[in-house]
């Protein structure tokens, strides 16, 4: 069942949404060969609790997995696809890296990915991060009302494919609100013109995860980090985003 939200709680999920925005550009500033992702977390959950906020992920169950997530950040590097768990692995010249953070603010989740080069990438970093960023974004120009879900997942697709990559299916984007997962799923895949009518009051996370390889994944042993099963490159960007009569707000943009 979709949650349709005031005007009045895209406001305070605005908040939400722009204290994710301001941790994922205050860690962008930070990424560097040599730190470790341990570290990143550290400065992220920092942030959000000096805002009054709570970590998201921070003990959460997921479908997977009976262990709950350690970390405030999901920092999944390479062919780490999601979910990676922030440790002491240490950051390389050239790496990909993906951070994934959740807030919760006044009662409501804002949800945001961004995909950094860590110092500076090859040709082939560089491509699946444009890729993937452009995927998110034409995604986010069909959030109007009057469209359907299906044209945001059939778009993703489209421009992943586009540039010669392609979906993951096992995870998926998804309504966001009081709850950091509500419906509906938003596919990362699929037809146009189809699914559920996109009315105002309805706020998405969509969340491209475009792989260089197959679309095939697979979570590792420590039941969290879902890798690329062929062990080439994935990249992720995700935005809160809430369709309004006046068109889409980007929630966890900074404006
Ligand atoms: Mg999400």
């Amino acid at each position: 069942m979709i949650i349709y939200k005031s005007e009045d709680e895209i406001k305070i999920m605005k908040r939400a949404g722009e204290l994710v925005g301001n941790v994922l550009l205050k860690l962008e500033n930070i990424i560097k060969p040599g730190i470790t992702t341990e570290f990143l977390d550290k400065i992220a959950e920092e942030m959000i609790v000096s805002h009054n906020g709570k970590p998201a992920f921070k003990g959460y169950l997921g479908r997977i997995s009976k262990v709950a997530f350690p970390g405030t950040i999901c920092a999944s590097i390479n062919e780490e696809v999601v979910h990676g768990i922030p440790g002491k692995r240490i950051l390389k010249d050239g790496d990909l890296v993906s951070i994934d953070v959740g807030a919760r603010l006044d009662g409501f989740f804002g949800d945001g990915a961004r995909s950094f080069i860590v110092g500076s990438a090859g040709r082939k970093v560089q491509k699946i991060i444009k890729a993937t960023w452009d995927a998110l974004n034409a995604a986010i120009d069909k959030c109007i009302a009057g469209n359907r879900l299906g044209d945001i997942s059939h778009t993703i697709e489209s421009v992943a494919a586009g540039n010669g990559y392609s979906v993951v299916v096992d995870f998926v984007g998804h309504g966001i609100g009081r709850n950091m997962h509500e419906d509906p799923q938003v596919l990362n895949y699929g037809p146009a013109h189809q699914g559920q009518l996109l009315k105002k009051g309805i706020v998405l996370a969509i969340e491209p995860m475009l792989n260089e390889g197959e679309s095939d994944v697979e979570v590792l042993k420590d039941t969290w980090t879902v890798v690329t099963k062929d062990r080439k490159l994935s990249c992720h960007f995700e935005d809160t985003v809430a369709i309004t009569s006046e068109g889409s707000i980007i929630l966890t943009r900074l404006n």
